[in-house]
Protein backbone atom coordinates (compact mmCIF):
# COMPACT_ATOMS: atom_id res chain seq x y z
CA UNK A 1 0.00 0.00 0.00
CA UNK A 2 1.41 3.51 -1.23
CA UNK A 3 1.96 6.14 1.53
CA UNK A 4 -1.69 7.91 2.72
CA UNK A 5 -2.00 11.02 0.77
CA UNK A 6 -4.56 13.85 1.59
CA UNK A 7 -5.80 16.87 -0.69
CA UNK A 8 -8.46 19.56 -1.39
CA UNK A 9 -9.77 19.96 -4.34
CA UNK A 10 -12.44 22.41 -5.23
CA UNK A 11 -14.10 19.45 -7.35
CA UNK A 12 -13.80 16.04 -7.69
CA UNK A 13 -14.88 13.87 -10.78
CA UNK A 14 -15.71 10.23 -10.38
CA UNK A 15 -15.30 9.16 -14.06
CA UNK A 16 -12.87 9.80 -17.15
CA UNK A 17 -15.97 9.10 -19.54
CA UNK A 18 -17.83 11.36 -21.86
CA UNK A 19 -19.45 12.61 -19.33
CA UNK A 20 -16.18 12.97 -16.64
CA UNK A 21 -13.90 14.36 -18.72
CA UNK A 22 -15.80 17.06 -20.44
CA UNK A 23 -16.91 18.42 -17.18
CA UNK A 24 -13.48 18.28 -16.24
CA UNK A 25 -12.71 20.38 -19.40
CA UNK A 26 -15.21 23.55 -17.58
CA UNK A 27 -14.69 23.06 -14.20
CA UNK A 28 -10.37 23.63 -15.13
CA UNK A 29 -11.09 25.99 -17.75
CA UNK A 30 -12.94 28.05 -14.63
CA UNK A 31 -10.00 28.01 -13.22
CA UNK A 32 -10.66 25.46 -10.64
CA UNK A 33 -8.55 22.98 -9.08
CA UNK A 34 -9.82 19.56 -10.43
CA UNK A 35 -9.06 15.83 -9.93
CA UNK A 36 -10.51 13.05 -12.25
CA UNK A 37 -10.29 8.98 -10.79
CA UNK A 38 -10.98 6.56 -13.06
CA UNK A 39 -10.85 2.49 -12.48
CA UNK A 40 -11.83 0.12 -14.83
CA UNK A 41 -13.02 0.08 -18.60
CA UNK A 42 -15.96 2.50 -19.25
CA UNK A 43 -18.56 2.21 -21.75
CA UNK A 44 -16.87 3.94 -24.57
CA UNK A 45 -13.48 2.19 -24.49
CA UNK A 46 -16.45 -0.89 -25.50
CA UNK A 47 -17.83 0.47 -28.44
CA UNK A 48 -15.54 -0.37 -31.06
CA UNK A 49 -16.86 2.07 -33.58
CA UNK A 50 -18.54 6.12 -32.88
CA UNK A 51 -20.41 6.89 -35.91
CA UNK A 52 -22.44 9.23 -35.01
CA UNK A 53 -20.53 11.75 -32.80
CA UNK A 54 -20.14 14.92 -33.56
CA UNK A 55 -16.64 15.80 -35.96
CA UNK A 56 -15.86 12.53 -37.14
CA UNK A 57 -16.67 12.23 -40.31
CA UNK A 58 -15.00 8.31 -40.88
CA UNK A 59 -15.88 7.36 -37.15
CA UNK A 60 -13.35 6.92 -33.82
CA UNK A 61 -13.62 4.05 -32.06
CA UNK A 62 -14.05 4.15 -28.35
CA UNK A 63 -10.55 3.24 -26.99
CA UNK A 64 -9.30 6.27 -29.40
CA UNK A 65 -11.81 9.02 -28.27
CA UNK A 66 -11.71 8.01 -24.21
CA UNK A 67 -7.85 8.43 -24.49
CA UNK A 68 -7.88 11.84 -26.76
CA UNK A 69 -10.45 12.98 -23.86
CA UNK A 70 -8.21 12.02 -21.49
CA UNK A 71 -4.86 13.71 -22.72
CA UNK A 72 -7.22 16.62 -23.85
CA UNK A 73 -8.07 17.08 -20.10
CA UNK A 74 -4.32 16.63 -18.66
CA UNK A 75 -3.01 19.54 -21.58
CA UNK A 76 -5.45 22.19 -19.89
CA UNK A 77 -3.96 20.60 -15.79
CA UNK A 78 -6.56 18.67 -14.82
CA UNK A 79 -5.47 16.11 -12.59
CA UNK A 80 -6.18 12.41 -13.44
CA UNK A 81 -5.75 9.23 -11.10
CA UNK A 82 -6.14 5.81 -12.15
CA UNK A 83 -7.99 3.84 -8.88
CA UNK A 84 -11.43 3.12 -7.97
CA UNK A 85 -13.12 5.37 -5.50
CA UNK A 86 -14.21 2.83 -2.58
CA UNK A 87 -16.21 5.07 -0.74
CA UNK A 88 -17.56 8.86 -0.37
CA UNK A 89 -18.44 10.73 2.62
CA UNK A 90 -19.96 14.03 3.49
CA UNK A 91 -17.74 16.45 6.10
CA UNK A 92 -19.39 19.28 7.27
CA UNK A 93 -19.09 21.22 4.07
CA UNK A 94 -16.48 19.17 1.88
CA UNK A 95 -16.89 15.60 0.77
CA UNK A 96 -13.75 12.86 1.74
CA UNK A 97 -13.27 10.45 -1.30
CA UNK A 98 -11.87 7.55 -0.46
CA UNK A 99 -9.64 5.24 -2.66
CA UNK A 100 -8.00 2.04 -1.66
CA UNK A 101 -4.43 3.95 -1.38
CA UNK A 102 -5.53 7.61 -0.58
CA UNK A 103 -7.67 10.15 0.78
CA UNK A 104 -8.90 13.49 -0.69
CA UNK A 105 -11.10 16.03 -0.02
CA UNK A 106 -13.12 18.30 -2.38
CA UNK A 107 -16.27 20.71 -1.90
CA UNK A 108 -18.13 19.45 -4.85
CA UNK A 109 -18.60 16.38 -6.79
CA UNK A 110 -19.33 14.98 -9.55
CA UNK A 111 -20.86 11.47 -10.23
CA UNK A 112 -20.02 10.20 -13.65
CA UNK A 113 -19.27 6.52 -13.35
CA UNK A 114 -21.08 5.39 -16.42
CA UNK A 115 -23.90 2.10 -15.95
CA UNK A 116 -24.90 0.39 -13.06
CA UNK A 117 -24.18 -2.48 -11.04
CA UNK A 118 -23.94 -5.62 -12.02
CA UNK A 119 -26.48 -7.84 -10.51
CA UNK A 120 -25.56 -11.79 -10.25
CA UNK A 121 -27.26 -14.16 -11.99
CA UNK A 122 -28.05 -16.46 -8.95
CA UNK A 123 -30.89 -18.09 -7.91
CA UNK A 124 -33.01 -16.08 -5.21
CA UNK A 125 -31.05 -12.44 -4.94
CA UNK A 126 -34.24 -11.19 -6.47
CA UNK A 127 -36.87 -12.85 -4.31
CA UNK A 128 -34.65 -11.85 -1.23
CA UNK A 129 -33.49 -8.46 -1.54
CA UNK A 130 -34.89 -6.36 1.71
CA UNK A 131 -35.01 -9.87 3.45
CA UNK A 132 -31.59 -10.35 4.12
CA UNK A 133 -29.72 -9.38 0.27
CA UNK A 134 -28.11 -6.32 0.52
CA UNK A 135 -26.34 -3.90 -1.66
CA UNK A 136 -25.10 -1.25 0.32
CA UNK A 137 -22.96 -2.14 3.62
CA UNK A 138 -23.07 1.15 5.58
CA UNK A 139 -26.86 1.44 4.85
CA UNK A 140 -27.58 -1.80 6.76
CA UNK A 141 -24.93 -3.25 8.82
CA UNK A 142 -26.53 -2.28 11.40
CA UNK A 143 -29.16 -4.95 11.13
CA UNK A 144 -26.50 -7.65 11.24
CA UNK A 145 -25.13 -6.98 15.00
CA UNK A 146 -23.69 -9.82 15.61
CA UNK A 147 -25.01 -12.18 13.12
CA UNK A 148 -23.40 -13.89 10.60
CA UNK A 149 -22.89 -12.21 7.27
CA UNK A 150 -21.20 -12.52 2.91
CA UNK A 151 -20.53 -10.07 0.65
CA UNK A 152 -19.95 -11.93 -2.95
CA UNK A 153 -17.35 -9.95 -4.96
CA UNK A 154 -13.74 -10.18 -5.60
CA UNK A 155 -12.39 -6.92 -5.50
CA UNK A 156 -11.46 -3.80 -3.55
CA UNK A 157 -15.15 -2.62 -3.09
CA UNK A 158 -16.35 -5.90 -1.58
CA UNK A 159 -12.98 -5.65 0.56
CA UNK A 160 -14.05 -2.43 1.39
CA UNK A 161 -17.76 -3.39 2.10
CA UNK A 162 -16.99 -6.67 4.08
CA UNK A 163 -14.74 -4.21 6.07
CA UNK A 164 -17.81 -2.14 7.46
CA UNK A 165 -19.58 -5.22 8.06
CA UNK A 166 -16.61 -6.26 10.52
CA UNK A 167 -17.30 -3.56 12.75
CA UNK A 168 -20.65 -5.01 14.01
CA UNK A 169 -21.38 -8.67 12.15
CA UNK A 170 -20.07 -11.62 14.47
CA UNK A 171 -18.44 -13.42 11.21
CA UNK A 172 -18.28 -12.12 7.65
CA UNK A 173 -16.84 -14.27 4.76
CA UNK A 174 -16.46 -13.21 1.55
CA UNK A 175 -17.62 -15.25 -1.83
CA UNK A 176 -15.90 -14.83 -4.59
CA UNK A 177 -18.54 -17.26 -6.20
CA UNK A 178 -15.05 -19.11 -8.41
CA UNK A 179 -13.62 -15.97 -9.17
CA UNK A 180 -9.86 -15.28 -8.05
CA UNK A 181 -9.21 -14.79 -4.28
CA UNK A 182 -8.56 -10.81 -3.22
CA UNK A 183 -5.87 -10.41 -0.66
CA UNK A 184 -7.45 -9.69 2.52
CA UNK A 185 -7.90 -10.25 6.32
CA UNK A 186 -11.41 -11.73 6.14
CA UNK A 187 -12.47 -15.22 5.42
CA UNK A 188 -12.47 -15.92 1.84
CA UNK A 189 -15.15 -18.99 0.29
CA UNK A 190 -14.15 -19.28 -3.60
CA UNK A 191 -16.71 -22.12 -4.15
CA UNK A 192 -19.36 -21.08 -6.90
CA UNK A 193 -22.87 -20.48 -5.90
CA UNK A 194 -25.66 -22.20 -6.58
CA UNK A 195 -28.84 -20.55 -4.73
CA UNK A 196 -30.17 -18.18 -1.82
CA UNK A 197 -31.75 -20.52 1.04
CA UNK A 198 -33.92 -19.04 3.01
CA UNK A 199 -37.61 -19.02 3.14
CA UNK A 200 -39.45 -15.65 4.57
CA UNK A 201 -35.73 -13.92 4.73
CA UNK A 202 -32.35 -15.38 4.02
CA UNK A 203 -30.89 -18.42 5.69
CA UNK A 204 -27.64 -19.55 3.53
CA UNK A 205 -25.81 -20.13 0.75
CA UNK A 206 -26.21 -23.61 -1.07
CA UNK A 207 -22.98 -23.94 -3.31
CA UNK A 208 -22.66 -26.24 -6.16
CA UNK A 209 -20.80 -28.56 -4.54
CA UNK A 210 -23.74 -29.38 -2.70
CA UNK A 211 -22.27 -28.17 0.77
CA UNK A 212 -23.88 -24.82 2.54
CA UNK A 213 -23.13 -21.59 4.69
CA UNK A 214 -25.42 -20.11 7.07
CA UNK A 215 -25.83 -16.25 6.85
CA UNK A 216 -28.23 -14.14 7.95
CA UNK A 217 -27.46 -11.32 5.19
CA UNK A 218 -25.62 -11.53 2.25
CA UNK A 219 -24.25 -8.03 0.60
CA UNK A 220 -23.65 -8.21 -3.02
CA UNK A 221 -20.78 -6.19 -3.99
CA UNK A 222 -19.92 -6.96 -7.78
CA UNK A 223 -16.80 -5.12 -9.81
CA UNK A 224 -16.45 -1.20 -8.64
CA UNK A 225 -18.40 1.08 -6.74
CA UNK A 226 -20.55 2.55 -8.84
CA UNK A 227 -23.03 5.60 -8.44
CA UNK A 228 -25.86 3.58 -7.08
CA UNK A 229 -23.60 2.56 -4.41
CA UNK A 230 -22.69 6.00 -3.51
CA UNK A 231 -26.15 7.27 -3.64
CA UNK A 232 -26.92 5.00 -1.14
CA UNK A 233 -24.59 5.87 1.59
CA UNK A 234 -25.09 9.79 0.64
CA UNK A 235 -28.68 9.62 0.94
CA UNK A 236 -29.18 10.62 -3.30
CA UNK A 237 -32.65 9.95 -4.42
CA UNK A 238 -32.63 7.55 -7.10
CA UNK A 239 -34.64 6.81 -10.18
CA UNK A 240 -34.97 3.10 -10.59
CA UNK A 241 -31.49 2.58 -10.79
CA UNK A 242 -30.43 6.07 -12.31
CA UNK A 243 -29.27 8.90 -9.95
CA UNK A 244 -32.08 11.84 -9.80
CA UNK A 245 -31.31 14.85 -11.31
CA UNK A 246 -32.74 18.06 -12.39
CA UNK A 247 -31.88 19.93 -15.75
CA UNK A 248 -29.06 21.65 -13.70
CA UNK A 249 -27.27 18.01 -13.06
CA UNK A 250 -27.98 18.64 -9.55
CA UNK A 251 -28.90 15.69 -7.16
CA UNK A 252 -30.99 16.11 -3.83
CA UNK A 253 -27.43 16.63 -1.91
CA UNK A 254 -25.91 20.34 -2.06
CA UNK A 255 -22.75 19.94 -3.69
CA UNK A 256 -23.28 16.58 -5.31
CA UNK A 257 -23.82 16.30 -8.75
CA UNK A 258 -24.62 13.85 -11.95
CA UNK A 259 -24.16 12.97 -15.36
CA UNK A 260 -24.07 10.72 -18.47
CA UNK A 261 -25.05 7.19 -18.24
CA UNK A 262 -25.63 7.32 -14.33
CA UNK A 263 -28.60 9.83 -14.96
CA UNK A 264 -30.05 7.51 -17.74
CA UNK A 265 -32.21 7.90 -20.86
CA UNK A 266 -30.10 8.54 -24.03
CA UNK A 267 -27.43 6.32 -23.37
CA UNK A 268 -25.37 8.14 -26.28
CA UNK A 269 -21.94 9.79 -25.86
CA UNK A 270 -23.50 13.37 -26.99
CA UNK A 271 -25.88 12.95 -24.07
CA UNK A 272 -22.84 11.96 -21.64
CA UNK A 273 -20.82 15.37 -22.79
CA UNK A 274 -23.76 17.50 -22.36
CA UNK A 275 -24.38 16.66 -19.02
CA UNK A 276 -20.85 16.96 -18.12
CA UNK A 277 -20.67 20.48 -19.11
CA UNK A 278 -24.20 21.33 -17.43
CA UNK A 279 -22.92 19.25 -13.89
CA UNK A 280 -19.37 21.57 -13.91
CA UNK A 281 -21.82 24.86 -14.32
CA UNK A 282 -23.39 24.16 -11.61
CA UNK A 283 -20.45 22.87 -10.01
CA UNK A 284 -18.97 25.71 -10.86
CA UNK A 285 -21.38 28.19 -9.45
CA UNK A 286 -21.23 26.04 -6.16
CA UNK A 287 -17.65 26.12 -5.22
CA UNK A 288 -17.46 29.89 -5.99
CA UNK A 289 -20.12 30.49 -3.56
C1 LIG B 1 -20.50 -1.61 -27.34
C2 LIG B 1 -20.96 -0.18 -27.18
C3 LIG B 1 -21.12 0.60 -28.31
C4 LIG B 1 -21.55 1.94 -28.18
N1 LIG B 1 -21.69 2.71 -29.31
C5 LIG B 1 -22.03 4.02 -29.20
C6 LIG B 1 -22.15 4.85 -30.37
O1 LIG B 1 -21.93 4.41 -31.49
N2 LIG B 1 -22.47 6.15 -30.18
C7 LIG B 1 -22.70 6.70 -28.95
O2 LIG B 1 -22.96 7.90 -28.85
N3 LIG B 1 -22.62 5.92 -27.83
C8 LIG B 1 -22.30 4.61 -27.92
N4 LIG B 1 -22.21 3.82 -26.79
C9 LIG B 1 -22.60 4.40 -25.49
C10 LIG B 1 -21.50 5.31 -24.90
O3 LIG B 1 -20.27 4.64 -24.89
C11 LIG B 1 -21.92 5.73 -23.50
O4 LIG B 1 -23.20 6.34 -23.54
C12 LIG B 1 -20.93 6.73 -22.88
O5 LIG B 1 -19.62 6.19 -22.86
C13 LIG B 1 -21.35 7.11 -21.48
O6 LIG B 1 -20.40 7.96 -20.94
P1 LIG B 1 -20.18 8.09 -19.36
O7 LIG B 1 -19.07 9.06 -19.19
O8 LIG B 1 -21.47 8.33 -18.70
O9 LIG B 1 -19.72 6.62 -18.87
P2 LIG B 1 -18.50 5.71 -19.28
O10 LIG B 1 -18.03 5.97 -20.65
O11 LIG B 1 -18.92 4.31 -18.95
O12 LIG B 1 -17.35 6.15 -18.24
C14 LIG B 1 -17.46 5.81 -16.88
C15 LIG B 1 -16.13 6.10 -16.15
O13 LIG B 1 -16.30 5.88 -14.75
C16 LIG B 1 -15.16 5.20 -14.23
N5 LIG B 1 -15.55 4.54 -12.97
C17 LIG B 1 -16.64 3.75 -12.73
N6 LIG B 1 -16.69 3.39 -11.43
C18 LIG B 1 -15.60 3.97 -10.84
C19 LIG B 1 -15.08 3.96 -9.50
N7 LIG B 1 -15.71 3.33 -8.49
N8 LIG B 1 -13.93 4.65 -9.26
C20 LIG B 1 -13.28 5.31 -10.25
N9 LIG B 1 -13.74 5.35 -11.53
C21 LIG B 1 -14.87 4.68 -11.82
C22 LIG B 1 -14.75 4.27 -15.37
O14 LIG B 1 -13.40 3.92 -15.24
C23 LIG B 1 -14.97 5.23 -16.58
O15 LIG B 1 -13.82 6.04 -16.74
C24 LIG B 1 -21.80 2.49 -26.90
C25 LIG B 1 -21.62 1.69 -25.77
C26 LIG B 1 -21.21 0.37 -25.90
C27 LIG B 1 -21.01 -0.47 -24.67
Amino acid sequence: MKEREYNMYDIIIIGAGPAGISASLYARRANLNVLVFYSGESELEKAEKIDNYYGFPDGITGKKLFEQGIEQAKKIGVEIIKNEVIKISKSSSSFIIKTIESEHEAKAIILSTGNKKIKPNIEGIEEFEGKGVSYCAICDAFFYRNKNVAVIGNGDFAVSEAGELSHVADRVTLLTNGLDEPKCEFEINNKKIKRIIGEKRVKGIEFEDGTSLDVDGIFIALGQASAGDFAKTLGIIQNGENIKVNDKMETNIEGIYACGNVTGNLLQVCKAVHEGAEAALSAINYVRK
